[in-house]
């Protein structure tokens, strides 16, 4: 069998995504890979695939306990023998896992990176025939990441002491340039071939929106989604309880996760949600790592997180399954002052030195710079991540709130002379150049410690901008630095005058910005939103058969007690609908439809269509 066959035979694909064929290839060839790909972009498949073909077993690295059992289960699903072993294993479970691998039944083992060091586990690896070792979520080995993981250091020491080298898979979807060299690096890759692909996620729709009070906005928001299933992420665990009450209050379906409940209301909560028994999350950032719930159709940032890579990925949980599907930020100033209280308090239990703490917070705030750089931004959003993770882009998507809201340009040349000069203040004060935060508070007139400290407060320019609130403000500094007028010297991030700033600030050049009308399209009913994509959903004269398909997969679902979509995921019931196969041979043309997919549920799926149609 080649690796076609078998992206058919057992995951019932039609064809490869770019990228997932080379790694393959390369794996089979016996090299050592990094793949970069972004969350839902089909990292899983590059090692399974070649698991499947290799002799021996596959051992696959992966931080997150839930993220194995879910795995497990949907190799198990489509016919692939699979196994994990981690310390949610009773005794006699992990003694029955390792007497299967012994008599060599598994073709994938997945293990926590804590377990490479243990001796029983050590005689296993030395003994059996090991086709690769993949390592998921790579960029956990490096300091510069944002989940550095110590135990992932110990990687090249179990590689070591393995009887022979197989080829190590790495995959991240962390792309910047100082994490991709620690990967390679520290995970001891010889001479990896390393593929970055495409970060854009086509079907996934960015906005931010300023609401002026959030509770509303977000109940309008989920109302209109109604029946679908969304995530909705909060800063801190108080804004948790509180939206997750106000979702239930009105009745909507929702439940909510975080580090300060027990294990068992965590557990309980996550498969209600994976089970769309109630398809509404509430969460921190705790919550997602090894989420792969396919149907989400909307991701609500109710705060800013604090980086782009942590928005990226989290928002990347929506529309896993390529259909159309929504990533709303609702922002307000009060996120940045939550999300600096995080950053200096958020890396206190981490086994850090002084000097690796200083050095991870200054990266942190770099980070959350960006991130607020995001909120502020008047141009494409999408075209602003992909800038973000270095990736070419048009200039705008078309599929973004900002490339299809209504704009009115405003002249800004006012406020943005006060900036200039304050930052030009400054630096001849101080003799050197001090971040935005400062040049912001001096303008707003504020009485923070740091600033009277260094005597701003003795500026001509101390509260020239009094009346502006300081997210205005901010998005004023952000668009000088956008437009040129502003630069940041490389050391501590510093504002200090371009040499153009000159034209605005002498010769009057005019500065506009574009500003958006209120009326924003996602706070409309749907049917009344400007088209912008294209939606994969059932055809008019399908949706009854759909309907009849969706209610089939829920009762086997609730009869085998897995989740619905994986059975079949939305986007294989939309195909059937429209395909509508009356034999087993025209099911496997349905996209998504694996052989053993077919045999397991195809007599179930067939008669439904037949019935279905028969009655029409
Ligand atoms: P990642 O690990 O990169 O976040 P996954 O491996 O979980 O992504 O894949 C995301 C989704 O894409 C899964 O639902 C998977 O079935 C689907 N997928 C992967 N490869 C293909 C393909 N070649 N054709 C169609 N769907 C695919
Ligand atoms: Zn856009």
């Amino acid at each position: 069998m080649d690796k076609l066959e078998t992206l058919k035979k057992y995951f019932g694909h039609q064809a490869f995504r770019p990228g997932q064929e080379s790694l393959i290839d390369g794996i089979l060839s016996g090299r050592d890979v990094l793949g970069v790909m972004p969350t839902g972009g089909g990292k899983s498949l590059c090692y399974q695939i070649p698991a499947l073909l290799l002799p021996g077993l596959a051992v696959v690295i992966s931080p997150l306990i839930s993220l194995m059992k879910d795995q497990v289960m949907a190799l198990q699903q489509a016919g692939i023998p699979a196994a994990f072993l981690n310390s949610s294993l009773s005794e006699e479970e992990l003694r029955g896992v390792y007497r299967r691998a012994w008599a060599g039944e598994f073709k994938l083992l997945y293990v926590a990176p804590e377990r490479l060091a243990a001796e029983g586990f050590l005689n296993l690896m030395r003994e059996a025939e090991i086709s690769l070792v993949a390592v998921d979520e790579a960029h956990c080995v490096s300091q510069w990441g944002q989940d550095f993981r110590p135990s992932y250091l110990r990687i090249p020491a179990f590689l070591s002491r393995l009887s022979r080298r197989p080829p190590v898979a790495a995959f991240t979807a962390t792309a910047t340039q100082e994490v991709r060299r620690d990967m390679t690096q520290l995970l001891d890759l010889r001479e990896p071939l390393t593929l970055v692909t495409g970060f854009d996620r086509p079907n996934l729709y960015f906005d931010v929106l300023r609401p002026k009070k959030k509770d509303p906005a977000l109940l309008s928001l989920v109302r209109e989604r109604q029946d679908r299933s969304g995530i909705i992420y909060c800063a801190t665990r108080s804004a948790v309880e509180k939206v997750c009450a106000l979702l239930q209050s009105r009745g909507i379906p929702a439940t909510r996760y975080h580090a300060g409940l027990d294990e068992e209301e965590r557990k309980r909560n996550q498969e209600d949600f994976r089970f769309d028994r109630r398809p509404i999350m509430v969460a921190t950032n705790a919550f997602g790592m090894g989420i792969d719930k396919s149907n989400v159709s909307y991701v609500i940032h109710y705060n800013m997180p604090k980086s782009p890579e942590a928005y990226y990925q989290e928002a990347g949980r929506a529309g896993r399954d390529g259909e159309a599907a929504d990533c709303i930020l609702l922002y307000s100033g009060a996120d940045l002052v939550t999300a600096r209280f995080l950053i200096e308090n958020g890396r206190d239990n981490e086994e850090l030195t002084g000097e690796q703490r200083a050095q991870a917070i200054r990266r942190d705030y770099e980070r959350l710079e960006k991130m607020a750089g995001y909120c502020a931004h008047s141009g494409c959003l999408r075209g602003y991540l992909l800038d973000y993770f270095g990736q070419e882009h048009p200039d705008r998507c078309g599929s973004c709130g900002n490339c299809t809201g209504e704009f009115v340009t405003e002249d800004v040349t006012r406020q943005a002379q006060m900036i200039l000069s304050c930052v030009k203040r400054a630096q001849d004060k101080l003799g050197y150049n001090v971040g935005s935060t400062l040049i912001a508070q001096t303008l707003k007139g504020s009485r923070g410690r740091r600033l009277l400290e260094l005597g701003l407060d003795e500026l001509s320019t101390y509260g020239l901008m009094k009346g502006q609130s300081a997210q205005e403000i901010n998005s004023c500094i952000q668009l000088l630095t956008d437009k040129g007028y502003l630069l940041r010297d490389s050391g501590y991030g510093g504002l200090l005058l371009a040499p153009k700033a000159g034209e605005v600030l002498f010769r009057e050049e005019g500065v506009t910005r574009w500003v958006r009308l209120a009326a924003q399209p996602e706070l409309l009913p749907r049917e009344e939103r400007p088209a912008r994509r294209k939606e994969r959903l059932p055809a008019p004269g399908e949706e009854g058969l759909f309907q009849a398909l969706k209610k089939l997969r829920y009762r086997l679902a609730q009869k085998e007690n897995v989740p619905p979509f994986m059975i079949f995921s939305n986007a294989t019931l939309t195909d059937m609908a429209a395909k509508q196969p009356r034999s087993l041979a025209e099911l496997l043309e349905v996209s998504g439809v694996g052989e053993k997919k077919a045999e397991k549920y195809g007599a179930a799926f067939l008669l439904a269509i037949g019935e279905y149609l028969d009655g029409q």
